[in-house]
């Protein structure tokens, strides 16, 4: 294969989104997979309008041949306590998405726009030639993107120790086509999905029906005994007659580092990480798909600054482009993950029942981030 200047490894949206940013920019891509597209990933599937901004996805031509369920309000509570309903008027606050067809997308769209796909294809190892890189012993490349999700093996390659010393979010999910006798004994609303926090804080389930779609699931931040919390969850919600009661047993789970507690390096000489190989997910929701478009986005810039010489010191500039968006990461836990549990959630469960908190506080910021607008990126510039 020729030589590539930019060789990503993880076809996901994290690397599809690279891709797709570098067209026009001069700069040879190739996106390495390891699997064939379309292919599922463990996901409940929820997107904000942010996202297809970014991405400038046509949401018209998108839906045609697709699922995009949007969404226009939120049923959400502590587990086993009454829920609130909130509701926008103003249109879609968020869409439900197959990853089946919504990462194949874009990845077609990324080969559309010249990158070069090989799916199929485990990345094995990488091997310094120069001032770049050999992959597998074939792909020579100047800069290698890691983009292989949470177990990314550039991110191995760079240090990263997962399911060792970092402190994980694990999530089990669930999602099937209903038949007719299904769909008529769940009563969720597709455009209304619901968020049941578990009653020690740890995480949460939902649920969530996308057209004939029914997604189940639940993550915590610590994954003991994960498999039990979702039997009892599913049970919970078979017994309020949310979920039918036949709703397949065969969770699929995955794992992922929310932002402020990830500690992965971001970069080194000639290597970045991006989406869930840095570990991105927004801390309150677990949203992960959003930082994963925009660190992608802010290492195109980055890329584009570097001029063909990918140093570390170089590649600085993504670091602080992604310390300005997300914040600066900490070593150890905030001062409310302090707090004692029994302290906290008497007033959790408090705060859940009030309509303005659910909407302005768990909704609006935690959920939807309408504080934070779309990242603009213009193809083959750096801003
Ligand atoms: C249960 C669950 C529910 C979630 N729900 C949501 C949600 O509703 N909304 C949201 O925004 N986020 C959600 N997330 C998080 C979201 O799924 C991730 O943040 C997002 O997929 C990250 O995208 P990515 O491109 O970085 O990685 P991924 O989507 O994981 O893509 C990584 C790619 O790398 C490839 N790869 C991996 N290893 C190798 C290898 N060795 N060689 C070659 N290729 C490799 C994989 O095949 C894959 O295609 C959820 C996560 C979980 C676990």
């Amino acid at each position: 294969m020729k030589p590539v200047d930019v060789l990503i490894v993880g076809g996901g949206p994290a690397g599809s989104t690279l891709a797709w940013a570098l067209r026009d920019s001069g700069l040879s891509v190739a996106i390495l997979d390891k699997r064939d597209f379309p292919r599922d990933k463990v996901c409940a599937g929820w997107v904000t309008p942010a996202v297809m901004e970014e991405l400038e996805v046509d949401l018209e031509d998108y839906a045609r041949e697709r699922t995009l369920q949007p969404i226009s309000g939120f049923r959400l509570g502590l587990m086993g306590e009454k829920e609130v309903e909130t509701r926008y008027e103003h249109g879609p606050v968020s869409y439900g998405i197959r990853r089946y067809e919504f990462d194949d997308y874009l990845l077609r769209r990324a080969a559309d726009t010249g990158a070069t796909l090989l799916t199929g294809t485990p990345f094995r190892q990488m091997e310094r030639e120069g001032d770049g890189w050999r992959v597998n012993g074939e792909i020579a490349a100047r800069v290698v993107v890691g983009a292989g999700g949470h177990f990314c093996p550039v991110a191995r390659a760079m240090g990263a120790r997962p399911g060792r010393s970092e402190r994980i979010v694990a999530a089990q999910e669930i999602e099937f086509p209903m038949t007719p006798e299904q769909a008529a004994a769940c009563p969720v609303d597709p455009e209304v999905p619901e968020l049941f926090f578990t009653r020690d804080l740890a995480g949460y389930g939902w649920i969530f029906r996308k057209g004939d779609y029914l997604n189940i699931g639940l993550g915590r931040e610590d994954n003991h005994q994960l498999s039990r919390h979702v039997a009892e969850f599913t049970d919970y919600l078979k017994a309020q007659g949310r979920i039918p009661a036949d709703t397949p047993e065969k969770f699929h789970g995955h794992a992922y580092l929310l932002y402020p507690h990830a500690l992965r390096r971001l970069v080194d000489d000639g290597r970045l990480l991006i989406g869930d190989a840095a570990g991105l997910a927004y801390p309150q929701s677990g949203e992960g798909i959003r930082p994963a478009v925009e660190s992608a986005l802010l290492a195109a810039q980055s890329l584009l600054e570097c001029d063909g010489r990918y140093t570390a010191d170089r590649l600085a500039g993504y670091v602080e482009r992604m310390e300005d968006r997300f914040g600066r990461r900490q070593a150890g836990p905030g001062w409310l993950e302090r707090v004692p549990v029994g302290l906290k959630q008497p007033i959790a469960a408090r705060l859940m029942r009030s309509p303005w908190f659910a909407r302005n506080v768990v909704m609006d910021r935690w959920f939807l981030h309408t504080h934070q607008a779309p990242l603009r990126f213009r193809a083959g510039t750096a801003a």
